[in-house]
């Protein structure tokens, strides 16, 4: 008998199809394994990587506020985790009636897109401005009135401008501001209310726009300091009683306006000696009468 030896190949495993041994989660890899259909000691394993979140659609949490946007929150179909951002345009309309700070001054919203100027955040603060229009919320707002009591008896309040939509200077809107220099008036001014600037006493001179129509009782009543005033509308029909009583440094009124229908009761009482009201040419009689005993007995009306 011969013996001989003859080497085989061997076989190579015989795997069977991968199986879950530990499932991927959204964080954490799992493992698969496939065994060897000729020895169930012959296993494979490999990783399989974690899934990742499946985030669903975005829902508000229904937390915007005026002038804050909201935020808004994804969760994920498999886990719990979640994911919140802000949401951007969700800021909320002011209701009518709110009153909001915008900047360094807040308004009190009076329609869809409208506000009233309330006062500033900083009593203290020595210059204040009434702007044309603030956005709020991502939208705009046109600001077309002040609060009566926005700067009534600041003591601190040194020079103001008022915005173009503005219409109207409230009655006692700027009463006892005794440290108040000057005021820019926006054209959109149409009326100053009664007392509007009643004892300014460091205002010094006044340019009113082309709008307006009324100067109200005692409106600048008091104005110690007062040397000038210009006023441009060609629509001016009345000047209210005491308008400019007390004002004993003013000097110069000009006038533009051909409609004034009424100088009421010691308008320029205790105005300087020999004050002049100028006016348009062909009015100058007219208002030499109408100015006739309003508190001045020197008063000059000159074209
Ligand atoms: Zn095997
Ligand atoms: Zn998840």
């Amino acid at each position: 008998m011969s013996q001989r030896t003859e080497v085989i190949p061997a076989l190579g495993h015989s795997y069977g199809g991968w199986v879950t041994a530990k499932a991927a989660t959204c964080t954490a890899a799992g493992t698969q394994k496939r065994t060897c259909s000729r020895s169930s000691a012959h296993v494979e394993t490999r990783a399989v990587a974690a899934l990742g979140h499946n985030f669903g659609a975005w829902r508000s949490n229904g937390d915007a506020q005026v002038n804050v946007n909201g935020t808004e929150t994804a969760c994920c179909t498999r886990c719990t985790a979640s994911k919140t951002r802000e949401a951007a345009g969700s800021a909320l309309a002011p209701a009518k009636g709110q009153t909001v700070v915008v900047g360094s001054a807040s308004y009190k919203a009076t329609g869809a897109a409208t506000v009233t100027y309330a006062g500033p955040s900083n009593k203290k603060a020595a210059s204040a401005t009434v702007p044309a229009a603030v956005a709020i919320s991502g939208r705009t707002y046109k600001v077309t009135a002040i609060s009566p009591k926005a700067f009534a008896g600041n003591k601190y309040l040194k020079s103001v401008k008022i915005g173009a939509n503005v219409k109207t200077v409230p009655a006692s809107a700027f009463k006892g501001c005794t440290k108040l220099i000057s005021v820019s008036f926006g054209n959109g001014i149409t009326s100053l209310g009664k007392n509007a600037f009643y004892g300014c006493k460091a205002l010094k001179s006044v340019t009113l726009g082309t709008k307006v129509t009324t100067i109200g009782d005692g409106a600048f009543q008091n104005c110690a300091k007062l040397t000038k005033v210009t006023v441009k509308s060609t629509k001016l029909s009345k000047v209210g009683k005491n308008a400019f009583a007390g004002c004993k440094r003013l000097g110069t009124i000009t006038l533009k306006t051909t409609k004034l229908k009424s100088v009421g009761k010691n308008a320029f009482k205790g105005t300087k000696s020999k004050m002049t009201v100028k006016v348009p040419k062909k009015k100058l009689k007219a208002y030499q009468k109408l100015c006739k005993n309003k508190g001045s007995k020197t008063v000059r009306v000159k074209k």
